[in-house]
């Protein structure tokens, strides 16, 4: 019989998701688990690799039945050589991942930034399934992208394409984790827009949690404060993506991550603003497209499971 099933491993700054994935990216069995990323790197994936052996088993199979292993890691990670080079939600530095988990698993192990096992999940069977070329923007707590160009994952020579959220918006502006200052994600992630709401209207935050849904809380309630803010991020967001559609000439952008929930407010009033801060060689035609994602939040993990087709 043929091999069937394999097997994506999601690894986030706070909890991993295990998951068995058929050919077709449909979840067979799934588990999220919290991560101890102070253990350093070979005790964190020795540990994955243990809760990974009893999911195997739950399931009635062997390692060997397994048609493949991926790894999404929020960082960049060269899928030739399964190194993760930068990763400082995980502290792993020119960490041999795709290694390390090949010695426990006792198999290949096929490792990518998150970003892009997202980007591919949605490309395979979500909103991405009819274009060629796109750009998958996850809007979260930070903001990533995975870019798919000609039906398969642009890396870049650098290994870094997508870090549209670490571009610099605003000079000499707002602190971000990457060490620079005035990133894209620091003014348009969710973490962009608690921080600028509190700038904003602190008096009205009072009461709720220092989190960007409190400010959509606001803003559905009619708050004329939230609204102003979150099209002011729409705004600055509309800017960053026209950039990068300059330059790389996709047929869309997908939306994924927490804030595309937020349809009306923040994915809707985009493909309008885009075209807008366009260059009008490519805008004036309206032809790109911009669309909600469809994988859901399993995206990054059946897009890892799904990694040994981004090989071929
Ligand atoms: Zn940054």
């Amino acid at each position: 019989m043929d091999k069937d099933i394999s097997i994506g491993i999601d690894i986030g700054g706070t909890k991993v998701h295990l998951g068995l994935v058929d050919r077709s990216g449909k979840v067979i069995d799934d588990q999220r688990l919290p991560v101890q990323i102070d253990l350093g790197a070979e005790a964190s994936i020795k540990t994955i690799c243990g809760h990974l052996d009893r999911l195997i088993e739950s399931n009635q199979l062997k390692k060997s039945d397994i048609l493949s292993f991926g790894v999404g890691v929020p960082g960049t990670a060269d899928i030739k050589t399964g190194n993760v080079e930068y990763c400082p939600n995980l502290g792993w530095e020119d960490v041999p991942a795709g290694a390390i988990f090949g010695k426990y698993l006792e198999r290949d192990v096929i490792v990518s930034q998150d970003s892009r096992c997202a980007a591919w999940a949605e490309y395979l069977l979500g909103a991405g399934r009819k274009y060629q070329s796109m750009i998958c923007l996850t809007l979260g707590t930070g903001i990533g992208s995975g870019i798919i160009m000609d039906g398969r994952i642009f890396h870049g020579a650098l290994n870094t394409a997508g870090e549209i959220g670490h571009c610099v918006f605003e000079k000499d502006g707002r602190p971000c984790n990457c060490g620079r200052r005035g990133c894209l994600e620091r003014y348009c992630s969710g973490t962009g827009i608690i921080q600028r709401a509190l700038e904003a209207f602190p008096e009205k935050l009072a009461s709720l949690p220092h989190k960007s849904e409190s400010v959509f809380q606001l803003a559905y309630g009619g708050d004329q404060d939230a609204l102003t803010l979150i099209r002011a991020v729409v705004e600055d967001l509309a800017i960053g993506i026209a950039n990068a559609v300059s330059i790389l000439s996709p047929q869309a952008v997908i939306i994924s991550g927490g804030l595309c929930e937020h349809y009306e407010l923040i994915v809707s009033p985009l493909e309008q603003l885009v075209n807008q801060y366009g260059y009008h060689s490519w805008s004036r035609k309206k032809m790109l497209k911009i669309e909600k994602a469809q994988a859901g939040s399993d995206a990054p993990m059946i897009g890892a499971a799904l990694l040994y087709k981004a090989l071929k």
